[in-house]
């Protein structure tokens, strides 16, 4: 019997495992941390009783991935939960007096489009059509890059958009309420707007939350991994968590699959992958890093703008052009003053996250690369800015900054959470250009992680992917 072994618990490794294991192949997953899930584990971080979600909470990916799809996983208890308005992107408080507002995504692209005015025509313009057809827009992006696509009008209708520098894709717009709604979607790839396929993101993102909304797990993001871990096992896959691999030629089994990063694969990998392999994989580089806040609440954040209490994710990054300029700085590897920060209120949805009227808030900022600063100020000063007199209700802080990041999940090198920094040509050439980005050895290593099609993000589909073309090397399928 051909034998596997998945390096991380991740969303990825434990999809590839349960695509090993449906074709018969007997699979480990080695886990480094006492506890599986890599970047969708949900922990008690604060205060007894209070869910939060260390990585991964609002998961568009994963309710629309094909693969997830496929196995059913409400069977194993998981259940989605969505919130009234999908995003609120709060906006300063007009110098005139008048109330502050925000910007606000809801699944009903006619109802965003009422929201924005005079720009509504043209937010209807640029996402009606790839929100109706979003199975097919999934069915191709979901897919290795290096395929023909099964629908190409749809395909070219989402490259037209996603190739453009966030810059340009934000000019159909006339005001500032969805220039900034938009720019804050895109800046989920962590790069610079004013580069090429810098809006690929918020063109996806957006059409996804016009399909189902930005949806969470009830309980917190491990539920989707205890239903992935309820499969894997029903089908003979083994765990192993607290194991740390070092030399992947140690594991002993047929295949060994690595949801890590090439640089980590490498270092575990030793002489195991081919000159050429190897040297497109140190090439491949990290993206800027997260900053994570994880706190504890006293009843809701007070925003200014009413709208905002609707929303499960807040952009805290004010202007479109403010936005650019804080990711610029972080791509160059500057601290911004007033970094781009990220909101969750999942409890708002999913109150079994609270204990006590205390409520679990989710956040992050972006900042450079292995950032040694504590951002954890710059992030309370940006929720204070929409929302004056949020720090009274605080109870308790956690805060987990680019190196606690990747010490705590290794796939996460310096703090970047996206598996590689999203260049032009690393989107293309993920990890490198060429006909397969899974393979590192023919019939015996393979990359599964968020560094390899289709990215970063919770949706298992790299993993299925890798196990796919492990499949294929071995003549099982
Ligand atoms: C703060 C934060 C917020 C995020 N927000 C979102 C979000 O809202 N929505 C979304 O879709 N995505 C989000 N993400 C990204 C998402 O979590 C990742 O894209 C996804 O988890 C990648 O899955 P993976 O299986 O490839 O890797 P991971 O989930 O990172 O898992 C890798 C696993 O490998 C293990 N590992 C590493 N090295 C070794 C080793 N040597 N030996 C054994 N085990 C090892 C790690 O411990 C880890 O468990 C977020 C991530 C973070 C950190």
């Amino acid at each position: 019997m051909t034998t596997a072994t998945v390096v991380g618990s991740g969303p990825n490794g434990l999809a590839a495992a349960i695509r090993l294991a449906q074709a018969g192949i007997a699979v480990t997953v080695v886990e480094a941390e006492p506890t599986i899930g890599g970047g969708a584990r949900t922990e008690e971080l604060t205060v007894a009783g209070v869910r939060h979600d260390v990585g991964a909470t609002a998961m568009p990916g994963a309710m629309s991935s094909p693969f997830l799809r496929s196995l059913r996983l409400e069977r194993h208890g998981l259940r989605w939960l969505r919130h009234e308005a999908v995003l609120a992107h709060p906006l300063d408080a007009p110098a005139d007096g008048s109330p502050a507002t925000a910007a606000l995504l809801w699944e009903d692209v006619s109802r965003t489009a009422q929201g924005l005015g005079r720009d509504g025509a043209a937010w209807v313009r640029a996402f009606g059509p790839l929100a109706r057809r979003y199975d097919e827009v999934v069915h191709d992006t979901f897919a290795p890059l290096a395929h023909w696509p099964r629908h190409p009008l749809t395909m070219a209708r989402v490259g037209m958009r996603a190739a453009l520098p966030t810059t340009w894709f934000t000019r159909r717009f006339a005001d500032e309420p969805a220039r900034a709604l938009f720019a804050g979607i895109a800046a989920h790839g962590f790069t610079r707007h004013d580069t090429p396929l810098s809006a690929a993101a918020g063109v996806m993102l957006t059409a996804a939350a016009h399909d189902a909304g930005w949806p969470i797990v009830e309980g917190g993001s491990a539920g989707l991994i205890t239903a992935l871990e309820c499969e894997l096992r029903s089908l003979g896959g083994r765990i192993e968590t607290g194991r740390r691999v070092v030399d992947a030629a140690a594991l002993g089994t047929d295949l060994v699959l690595l949801s890590v990063p090439p640089r980590a694969a490498l270092r575990m990998l030793g002489g195991d992958v081919p000159a050429r392999t190897r040297r497109a994989w140190s090439r491949f580089r990290p993206g800027p890093a997260a900053f994570k806040v994880d706190l504890a609440i006293e009843g809701d954040v007070p925003w200014s703008a009413p709208d905002a209490r609707r929303a499960g994710v807040l952009h805290l990054g004010g202007s479109s052009a403010e936005i650019a300029a804080a990711e610029r700085a972080a791509v160059a590897g500057r601290m911004p003053e007033r970094p781009f920060v990220l909101v969750g209120q999942q409890y708002l949805a999913d109150p079994s996250r609270s204990a006590g009227g205390i409520n679990p808030l989710w956040a992050y900022a972006h900042v450079p690369a292995g950032f040694e600063g504590d951002a954890a100020p710059a992030v309370l000063a940006q929720i204070e800015r929409f929302a004056p007199g949020f720090r009274d209700r605080i109870v308790a802080t956690h805060v987990r900054g680019p190196r606690a990041l990747e010490s705590h999940n290794g796939a996460l090198l310096g703090g970047d959470i996206g598996g590689g920094a999203n260049t032009a040509r690393q989107l293309v050439a993920r990890p490198r250009l060429g006909f397969n980005a899974y393979r590192g050895r023919r019939g015996r290593v393979y990359l599964c992680g968020s560094s390899t099609p289709p990215g970063g993000g919770v949706h298992g589909m790299a993993g299925f992917h890798a196990a796919e073309t492990a499949l294929r090397d071995l003549g099982a399928i």
